[in-house]
């Protein structure tokens, strides 16, 4: 690893005073992505600025029923929060089943979102790498991709975004909130990720002097019955193949209200806004539930080794919803 220096943040204005004055520097968080990358000499900043003293660690109910969420939450607690379990179910089932407990004690949900993707190419400097080195090509498409993407995917890049708790975000429409040295932005989380196009190296539309400092969540009925679903090779400590973050209300027999996230099958949580559509005022059975998965998943493209998703992201949906149907919270 090269030298570098250290800057502890006394508060937000230093932390982005800090980062601005210093065009080559990185925010260090909960400390369980960036040196993993400044060790693979992915990242090689020239200043860190530790944010991880901030007073961002709060979980805050809303005047309008939303819940705001301080970006240095350790995800440990946000999923243990009596909030989040109660309105949010899908949140809390999500960043348990991310990760191992070890490292929810210590990450952070800025850092939850943009923490970049574990493609095995991406970390092998050997390996050809569109993201890591943009023109160089991509070794995955040509070679092992089992657990790459199916869903907005490009010929430059079909690489996954790794969250777990990104994707029980996006279901309910969570808004990021950002602070530099030129004031606050908020940005919608759809808006947040970016699908790679022939810029998979540009992953967020976070500006590189912008600090994450809250999430927040809106008052969303529908969230208090939800379920998220993730389906891995192995039962613990392994990233998505594919994932489902669904939200469901059904009045006499009908879908009244749906949220619908997928993990596992894009570069960002894949908001599953057209099955939301098939489902919103049809009956609430198997048969609506597989005809809105298959539509979602019409767009989809695989490749001999990841074909195996689509087929396994619309089981999930249909499994998802079916739980969700069946387990006594919908009524
Ligand atoms: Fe790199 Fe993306 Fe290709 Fe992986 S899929 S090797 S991250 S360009």
């Amino acid at each position: 690893m090269r030298t570098f220096s250290y800057v502890g943040a006394p508060d937000v204005a230093g932390a982005v005073r800090a980062i601005a004055e210093e065009p080559n520097a990185k925010f260090l968080g909960g400390d369980t992505n960036l040196v993993d990358l400044m060790r693979e000499r992915i990242e090689q900043p020239d200043t860190v600025v530790d944010i991880s003293g901030l007073p961002l660690d709060e979980v805050e109910e809303l005047p309008g029923g939303g819940v705001r969420i301080g970006a240095t939450v350790k995800n440990s607690r946000l999923a243990a929060d009596p909030l989040i379990r109660r309105r949010y179910p899908m949140l809390s089932q999500a960043i348990l089943k991310g990760a191992s407990a070890q490292l929810r004690n210590m990450a952070t949900v800025g850092g939850n979102l943009v923490q970049r993707t574990k493609c095995p190419y991406f970390y092998d400097s050997a390996a050809a790498c569109n993201k890591r080195e943009p023109g160089a090509g991509c070794d995955a498409i040509g070679g092992f991709h089992r657990a790459h993407g199916i869903l907005g995917v490009s010929q430059d890049c079909i690489a996954t975004h790794p969250s777990d708790m990104c994707v029980a975000l996006s279901a309910p429409d969570a808004t990021v909130e950002v602070e530099s040295v030129r004031g606050t932005r908020r940005i919608p989380l759809p808006e947040f990720h970016q699908l790679p196009g022939s810029t998979p190296h540009i992953e967020t539309t976070l500006a590189a002097d912008e600090l994450i400092t809250a999430v927040e969540l809106p008052e969303a009925p529908v969230a208090v019955h939800s379920r998220y679903r993730k389906v891995r090779d192995r039962s613990s400590y392994a990233f998505a193949l594919v994932s489902a973050a669904v939200a469901l209300e059904v009045t006499g027999g009908k879908v009244t209200d749906v949220r619908l996230a997928l993990g596992g099958v894009s570069a960002k949580p894949w908001r599953a806004h057209a099955a939301e559509r098939a489902l919103l005022g049809a009956p609430a059975t198997e048969d609506s539930f597989r005809l809105a998965a298959e539509t979602e998943l019409e767009p989809a493209t695989g490749l001999p080794g990841n074909a195996f998703k689509i087929t396994l992201a619309q089981r999930t949906i249909v499994a998802t919803l079916r739980d969700l149907l069946t387990d006594g919270s919908v009524a």
